[in-house]
């Protein structure tokens, strides 16, 4: 269920907007595209995407840059399926942090898709393993014909490359 507060509350509380640039903004906002719960729901929506911004402005590495980011992406994606709007581009981002999060390892990383329960379309590519490489230029998830109604809840599976003498790969 949408609340205009739960997302306030979210940003606040766990993205650290600090509540008073928040109301302040919330006051331009309606100002100049009116007040409707329509677009107090874009407003949600911009102040997300300068959670974003700040994260990768200030991120330390990439590890905690993708991992803060992947936090915001599944607000988002959690606030997308509440306001029923189209949640595609968010799971390909969160899809994505998940490969950069798993490339900062020190081994080859093999990828494997698991789509459990998502649709018919995306069952054909249960269990396919590719290399990671791969998977960063293919991005095979979410899967482009996937007909779930409100987005494809595949995933990715990682697991550390081995050699023939099963020993980890490093980079
Ligand atoms: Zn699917």
């Amino acid at each position: 269920m949408y609340s205009f507060d739960k997302y306030k509350s979210i940003l606040v509380k766990k993205f650290e907007v600090q509540e008073s640039s928040f109301e302040g903004a919330l006051i331009f906002w309606i100002k100049k595209f009116g007040g409707s719960e329509n677009n107090k729901k874009d407003f949600i929506w911009s102040i997300f995407q300068q959670v974003l911004m700040h994260i990768a402005k200030t991120a330390p590495d990439e590890v905690w840059m993708y991992a803060k980011q992947r936090e915001v992406y599944c607000s988002m994606f959690e606030f997308l399926i509440a306001t029923k709007r189209n949640a595609s581009h968010t799971i390909k981002l969160i899809n994505y942090c998940d490969l950069k999060q798993a490339e900062q390892s020190e081994f080859h990383q093999n990828v494997e898709l698991i789509t459990t329960k998502c649709c018919s379309e995306c069952d054909n590519l249960d269990g396919l393993i590719m290399p990671l490489e791969e998977a960063l230029e293919k991005e095979p998830l979410p899967h482009p014909n996937c007909t779930r109604e409100y987005g494809c809840i595949c995933c990715y599976g990682f697991r550390a490359a081995r050699d023939k003498e099963g020993r980890l790969i490093p980079k």
